[in-house]
């Protein structure tokens, strides 16, 4: 490892390898830090993604791909549900590999990669970021950077150390929690939604199959809900009620920003990718593409910046990203805004009118349309929110 660097990573999830790769590619040399001892552990996801976003990255392996789904179900809460035809295909990762991967494949384009490394301060000159302190393996270090990305995650301290406001409001604040079962009888190459007050309020639970018997069994709901009951009393009692003889193999817990990227990602030669710069899709909470995709711009970013030495070029990654996906999330934070107070009524409605639909119209959109149809006040309600 050297002292000096075109670009340091902080963080090597799917975000930090993304963007360590493509700066890599891009000519910058590269280092990228890991405060854990293995990439891609320990998991804090519910590890399901779109066959679409996966391609643009890597093609698709069986080493790291637990389960093929081509169907999902919605669950309402009076317990009926339906199937929307879904023209794709999605996955259920065993991201410990996956992630290990996505790490491999920037080693491939040249970045260094360092575990047990923690990041605890960056190094600052007249306000501008010139590197990272860091303690590699019980022993503190001063590495020399010119762009520093912050990929350390929800809990990310990189952005507000360069003065970034990352705070997320409480209420777009999703406490998930998952267990993956073992011992269940799942159905194969379906991933089910569960949704209602009872089950998760505000929220919605999830059944990803994993592989033969097992399944990533997970929720989320916001913090301010979570406060009454949390978001695991709420998983354990589904789980209790529903796979009562299942063995728990694991447990874990975290927050989700399910909130519109944060207003800037780009100071001072730090750029923030991923859950760190709130990049995650608000309605679904899925942010490992997403935040891939962030962390390929602003890795390509950072290397036209370094090759044209003005580092006054990083702010095109605002530019690029909100071209690319942050708009989108915008239009899917209002969406958010206005379905997660639906009632247990109108959610029941949603699935009676999907299920009155034609196959070929059961689509997610369709359904959601009929609804809308069916009851005028609902239609007012989200028009309300896309005018505001
Ligand atoms: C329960 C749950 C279920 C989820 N399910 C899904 C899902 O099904 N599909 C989906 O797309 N998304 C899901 N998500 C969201 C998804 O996990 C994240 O959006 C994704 O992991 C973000 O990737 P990232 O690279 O930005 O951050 P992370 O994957 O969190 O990686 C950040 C890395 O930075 C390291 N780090 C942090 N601080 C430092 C430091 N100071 N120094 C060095 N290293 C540091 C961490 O150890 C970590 O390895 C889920 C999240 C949760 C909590």
């Amino acid at each position: 490892m050297n002292d000096n660097y075109d670009v340091i990573v902080v963080g090597a999830g799917p975000a930090g390898s993304t963007a360590a790769r493509f700066a890599a590619a891009g000519g910058a040399s590269v280092l990228m830090l890991e405060k854990d001892r293995d990439v891609g552990y320990p998991v804090r996801c519910g590890e399901a993604v779109s066959h679409e976003g996966v391609v643009q990255f890597i093609q698709p392996d069986d080493r790291w791909i637990a389960a093929r789904c081509e169907r999902f179900r919605l669950i309402s809460p009076s317990g009926h549900s339906v199937i929307p035809r879904l023209d794709g295909l999605a996955y259920v990762l065993e991201r410990r590999i996956f992630d290990y991967e996505l790490a491999k494949l920037a080693v491939k384009e040249g970045a260094e990669v360092v575990t047990k490394a923690y990041v605890y301060d960056l190094i600052k000159r007249d306000g501008t970021v010139e590197g990272v302190r860091a303690t590699i393996k019980d022993r503190k270090v001063e590495i020399k950077g010119k762009v520093i990305i912050g990929a350390d995650g929800v809990e990310s301290r990189v952005g507000k150390w360069a003065g970034i406001d990352t705070t997320t409001q409480i209420r777009d604040m999703e406490s998930c929690a998952q267990f993956t079962l073992g011992g269940v009888k799942v159905e194969e190459g379906i991933l089910e939604f569960y949704f209602g007050d009872n089950v998760a309020p505000g929220g919605y639970l999830w059944v990803f199959p994993k592989g033969k018997d097992s399944a990533n069994v997970g929720i989320g709901i916001s913090v301010e809900l979570a406060k009454q009951k949390s978001a695991v009393r709420y998983l354990e009692e589904f789980v209790e009620r529903t796979y009562p003889r299942a063995a728990v193999l694991t447990r874990i817990a975290g927050g989700v920003p399910c909130a519109k990227t944060c207003d800037e990602v780009v100071k001072n030669g730090v750029m923030l990718v991923g859950d760190a710069a709130h990049q995650v899709n608000p309605v679904s909470g899925g942010g490992i593409i997403s935040g891939m995709i962030g962390g390929m711009i602003a890795g390509q970013v950072a290397a036209e910046a370094v090759r044209s030495d003005d580092l006054g070029h990083l702010v095109e990654y605002e530019k690029r990203w909100h071209k690319r996906l942050g708009w989108r999330h915008e239009v899917f934070y209002r969406i958010k805004e206005a379905i997660s107070d639906f009632s247990d009524e109108t959610l029941n409605t949603i699935c009676e009118s999907g299920l009155k639909l034609p196959e070929e119209k059961r689509t997610v959109g369709g359904i959601f349309r009929t609804a809308l149809w069916n009851r005028p006040s609902m239609l007012l309600d989200v028009a309300r929110v896309f005018v505001s």
